[in-house]
């Protein structure tokens, strides 16, 4: 199922700077949230390609010495998120290639909506995939790509696929980055000591003291060689589809995304919205941390409820979403969170989230609230809509009948999760919020999925939707 090709990834680039490789495990160190499973490397001295990657977390897999193996003043890396199934090193990017124009490397942050078709063509052809990565397409792609310079082919190559793409390319003497048409995932230009940087965040440049020039444009493609900075734009859509989950849940709340706008300001509007969408009496809002944090603040500043911390993260332990398998899942969120019971004790309580989206989360949260904490009410208040779509372009969220609003009602979900109240931001308070909104895909709260799927992908489309 396509659902095992599942990717939210980050990935960042530097082109001309000594330490290429050091400045791209700050990157990447920075991007960790965006992909835990597993981080590479690649870097080029001008002459040779050097790749090191591996399962795991990118300060753990990255020693001074492996960085010292990855010399030169060009880099590439990734961080890699994927669900059960192709949880293995040889889909962990970058991936590596030689064909007749030399060797290159590509990161690639977003999911193909073609990518089965394409492979089997390009199987039909010869071709021989290491990966089950739909990256790994684009590698083909630009290998089989007829006749023309290397950029005429990387120009052949994205004008095939179709889903989401935020993609960098590395080759002996250059970096490539290229973003889809819709815009779908983030892509940011900066600068740092003369050399270019480029990050699926900005936290990202922030860590490495460089300044934010750009977006990559969505359809642009950016080459950076000894020629400087050359811009294209081969590829077009209909509209832009930027994905409103990167400021609900996704990007790190310090990042500035999407034209420069903050992550965490944007999520304090979604809070204060939802506070005057659905206001109750209460003692005290409390975040479920880190993702509710922001979106908590908004809503005590805007109903002038006090805000506290009464749930404290164990912050060591990785997200409990990226365990792959159910069981693990379930205890991870006792492992991670504990209600400050002193807070809490007698009190009505306004907890506020991003995200409900398979609704075990939330149902623990309450239960821990009434049973460690001594709650006396409990108000669910989240911050984006019911999620009623799964996402095909890169977001990691269940099979639609996973999704508990896919299937029930708020009144229903508020039962199963034994909250007092439960309420969600509305799609209209939420586009309302977010400036130019029509540029955004809004699939995961409104089914209306602005890529569409080709063949195979399109029945199991429809069969999700009904
Ligand atoms: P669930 O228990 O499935 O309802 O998960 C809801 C929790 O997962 C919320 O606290 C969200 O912050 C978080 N969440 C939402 N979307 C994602 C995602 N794509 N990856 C990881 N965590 C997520």
């Amino acid at each position: 199922m396509f659902h095992d090709m599942h990717e939210e990834c980050g990935v960042f680039g530097v082109y001309g700077h000594p330490e290429a490789s050091n400045l791209t495990y700050l990157g990447l160190y920075a991007l960790q949230h965006r992909g835990q499973e597993g981080a590479g490397i690649c870097s080029s001295d001008g002459r040779h390609l050097h790749l090191d990657k591996s399962m795991g977390l990118v300060a753990d897999i990255f020693s001074e010495k492996r960085l010292k193996k990855l010399p030169g003043h060009i880099a590439i890396g990734h961080n890699r998120y994927s669900t059960a199934g192709s949880s293995v090193l040889k889909n962990v990017q970058p991936i590596m290639a030689n064909f007749a124009l030399g060797p290159l490397a590509i990161a690639h942050n977003g999911n193909l909506v073609n990518a089965i078709e394409l492979r089997e063509e390009l199987e039909k052809e010869g071709a021989i995939f290491q990966s089950t990565s739909d990256s790994e397409v684009i590698v083909h792609l630009i290998a089989h790509a007829k006749g023309g310079d290397f950029y005429e082919r990387v120009i052949q190559a994205i004008k095939q696929i179709s889903g989401a793409f935020s993609l960098l390319i590395l080759r002996e003497k250059e970096l490539i980055a290229v973003r889809d048409a819709y815009g779908v995932r983030p892509l940011s230009l900066g600068q740092v000591d003369g050399a270019y940087v480029i990050a699926s965040e900005t936290c990202a440049f922030d860590l490495i003291g460089a300044l934010y020039i750009r977006d990559i444009e969505p359809g642009e493609v950016v080459i950076i060689n000894e020629n400087g900075l050359q811009a294209m734009r081969p590829l077009v859509a209909p509209r832009h589809a930027s994905c409103i989950f990167e400021f609900i849940y996704f990007s790190r709340p310090d990042s500035c995304i999407f034209g420069s706008q903050n992550v965490n300001d944007m999520r304090k509007k979604f809070g204060a919205q939802l506070a005057k969408e659905s206001a109750v009496e209460a003692d005290l809002v409390i975040p479920v941390p880190d993702s509710g944090v922001p979106a908590a603040l908004g809503f005590s500043e805007e109903s002038k409820i006090p805000f506290d911390f009464g749930l404290i993260r164990n912050h060591y332990i990785g997200r409990t979403f990226i365990e792959p398998k159910q069981a693990i899942r379930h205890f991870g969120v006792k492992i991670k969170l504990n209600p400050v019971k002193k807070l809490l004790e007698g009190k009505r309580i306004i907890v506020v989230d991003d995200s409900i989206v398979r609704g075990t989360t939330s149902k623990k949260i309450v239960k821990m609230l009434r049973e460690g904490g001594g709650a006396k009410e409990v108000h669910v208040r989240i911050s984006s809509p019911p999620t009623i779509g799964p996402c095909f372009y890169g977001i990691d969220t269940p099979t639609r009948h996973e999704l508990i609003a896919a299937t029930h009602d708020v009144e229903e979900i508020r039962k199963h999760i034994t909250a007092d109240t439960l309420s969600y931001l509305s799609l209209d308070g939420l586009k309302n919020i977010v400036p130019e909104s029509h540029n955004y895909c809004t699939a995961c709260f409104d089914n209306n999925y602005p890529i569409s799927f080709p063949g195979e992908q399109l029945e199991q489309m429809e069969l999700f939707l009904k």
